[in-house]
């Protein structure tokens, strides 16, 4: 029997295809725009000035100074050079830091965006802002933020080092198995959930034969999409918690973290929904927890929070943080259970379930 459910639709449009980054012009055409600032990391620079030589009249420059969580103090530079080079929206060529900036621009000008992404981490189809002041993480929600132009081109993540596209690939199907159990979760939800997860499980193994194999680099960048649609449709668990917690206080880098915890934190919440889990266990032929973590230990993902620089005396901490304000969760947690949880997760030991 279907459950009641509420479903809104996303207003983005979502261009997919190997070779679309061609069509950005026409697309910054369409939004009613002639004046495009294009955004970059320092890394991502030279790509971001050579798009900027092929829009020809269309781009005022490049600005390339994004940053990982998005510091206030970069936004403020960058909105300096919107005033002074008059620009009428933002073109933003890059992963989660680079759409971060873009987001954050349109978020204090109004201007639209249109966001070339190019690792898996799914930030471009969700309205969620998270920007650093002081060393303080926030996360701000408005229609405003949400991209209006995605342009999803599998050609530009053909470069994308193995190890990232690893590790951002896990990141992005940690979105699709909260999106599984979440609380609002409705049949659209679902079903990307599970398509997006189906797309890496597909992909990232044929990526570690040959990261330039470009059916796999579709298929993942499709899963991206899918996952980063799920994570900005439906409210996100006990997962994601944990990982602002390592994230935001120990400085654990991102995609790494989610892909070390996914395995224990759906493994956890296994023993309350395995029936919406099922889903997983079908696709790994083996309980959800210890599919995913056979799965990203033969790609070669890291597989314990050690190795990231976290030591054993952080984990009593980082159990207060994590437990202190929690998000909902399908399983109750207490501080026993999420620091034994952090220990596996430290050890790297496989999961029960
Ligand atoms: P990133 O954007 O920080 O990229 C990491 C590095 O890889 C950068 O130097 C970048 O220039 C480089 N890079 C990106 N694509 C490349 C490619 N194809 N080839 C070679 N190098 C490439 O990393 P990320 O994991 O994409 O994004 C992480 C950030 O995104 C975090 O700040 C996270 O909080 C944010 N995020 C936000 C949301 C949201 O909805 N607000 C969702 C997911 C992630």
């Amino acid at each position: 029997m279907v459950s009641a459910f509420t479903y809104r639709g996303s207003a983005a449009h979502i261009v997919f295809g190997a070779g679309k980054k061609a069509e950005t012009g026409s697309w910054i055409e369409k939004l009613g725009c002639t004046k495009a600032l294009l955004l970059s990391t320092p890394h991502q620079e030279a790509d971001a000035e050579s798009l900027s030589g092929q829009l020809g009249g269309l781009s005022v420059g490049v600005f390339s100074k994004a940053a990982m969580h998005t510091p206030v103090d970069i936004t403020e530079e960058a909105m300096e050079v919107v005033k002074t080079t008059g620009a009428d929206c933002v073109v933003a060529l890059g992963g989660g830091s680079t759409t971060g900036l873009g987001k954050a621009i349109a978020y204090r000008s109004g201007l639209p965006q249109v966001v070339i992404p190019t690792t898996y981490a799914g930030s471009e189809v969700t309205s969620i802002l998270g920007q650093t002041e002081g060393g303080r993480k926030t996360t701000i929600r408005g229609d405003n933020i949400l991209p209006e132009v995605v342009i999803y081109d599998p050609d530009l993540t053909l470069g994308l080092p193995l190890g990232m596209s690893i590790t951002s690939g896990l990141n992005a199907m940690a979105h699709a198995a909260e999106a599984l159990y979440a609380q609002d979760r409705n049949p659209v939800s679902s079903l990307m959930a599970l398509e997006g997860l189906a797309a890496f499980k597909r992909s990232l193994p044929a990526l570690v034969v040959d990261p330039s194999d470009a059916t796999a680099r579709a298929d993942a960048l499709y899963g991206a999409w899918l996952c980063g649609t799920v994570l900005g449709a439906v409210g996100m668990a006990l997962h994601h918690k944990i990982c602002h917690t390592l994230g935001g206080s120990f400085d654990t880098p991102h995609a790494q973290t989610h892909a070390i915890m996914l395995p224990h934190t759906v493994g956890f919440n296994t023993a309350a929904v395995p029936g919406e889990l099922k889903p997983i266990a079908d696709l790994f032929g083996t309980t959800p927890g210890t599919g995913l973590f056979d799965f990203s230990k033969d790609i070669g993902a890291p597989q314990a929070l050690k190795d990231l620089g976290l030591t054993e005396a952080d984990l009593d901490r980082a159990t207060e943080i994590a437990i202190e304000n929690p998000y909902w969760n399908p399983r109750p947690i207490d501080r026993v259970s999420i620091r034994k949880l952090l220990q596996n997760a430290w050890e790297g030991t496989r999961p029960a379930l």
